[in-house]
């Protein structure tokens, strides 16, 4: 009798953390997918131990607080510039980051955007080639761990360049692409040669039908 009801309780209480939990999403693609670009074993880390451990922190850390079974993007919103939650801002926005960087690649993707993405991107930056010219500049650019992104601000497209976890969600832009150059994202395949990997990453691995799905 006494062991059923420790058996329902732990079962309820085990109901509730999934259910407040925030999850490591599936990555959008297998492991070795985006092989010889991206090697199984970068991803292998990448996936699962970086972003894993993000996910695992916030947890931690919002866990028996208000924001504990609140969506990411609304704790993101809450404790962006809020010095008392840095923690917690770095933790779910790097999830976040993370979440968005995977599904902003494919195999066999790069080249060209097509349709409005296409025209919206010669609009703002002239021509395909500049707008590469621009991304890979601010990709090589971002001193120390970051992101580079192609960010939409109204009717414009614009390149940013985030330092450490920090997201244009928080920046009030809509993100349509982004590049982690965390070296955790290259070194096992670049070493140090960060250009070469970004370089890749618009040659071979851009989805921009995925990028094209983020535009307002
Ligand atoms: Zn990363």
């Amino acid at each position: 009798m006494k062991s059923g009801i420790l058996l329902v309780w732990g079962m309820a209480v085990g109901l509730a953390v999934a259910a407040t939990a925030i999850e490591l999403p599936p990555l959008p693609f297998a492991q070795d997918a985006l092989e010889p670009h991206i090697s199984a074993q970068t991803l292998g880390f990448h996936y699962g131990k970086h972003h894993q451990g993000y996910v695992d922190n916030l947890n931690k850390l919002i866990s028996g607080t208000p924001m504990e079974g609140q969506p990411l993007e609304e704790i993101i919103l809450t404790t962006a510039g809020a010095e008392e939650h840095i923690g917690i801002f770095n933790n779910a926005a790097q999830v976040w980051n993370h979440t968005f960087f995977w599904n902003s690649m494919k195999p066999g993707g790069g080249g060209k955007p097509a349709g409005r993405l296409l025209e919206c991107i010669e609009k703002s930056f002239g021509d395909f080639d500049s707008f590469k010219k621009a991304f890979t500049e601010a990709a090589l650019t971002q001193f120390g761990s970051g992101w580079a992104w192609l960010v939409q601000e109204g009717d414009a497209l614009k390149i940013v360049k985030t330092a450490n976890a920090d997201t244009p969600l928080a920046h009030n832009q809509t993100a349509l692409l982004t590049c982690d150059v965390w070296e955790h994202a290259y070194y096992l395949d670049y070493q140090n040669r960060r250009k070469d990997f970004v370089e890749t990453f618009l040659a071979h691995l851009v989805n921009w039908e995925f990028a094209a799905s983020q535009m307002k």
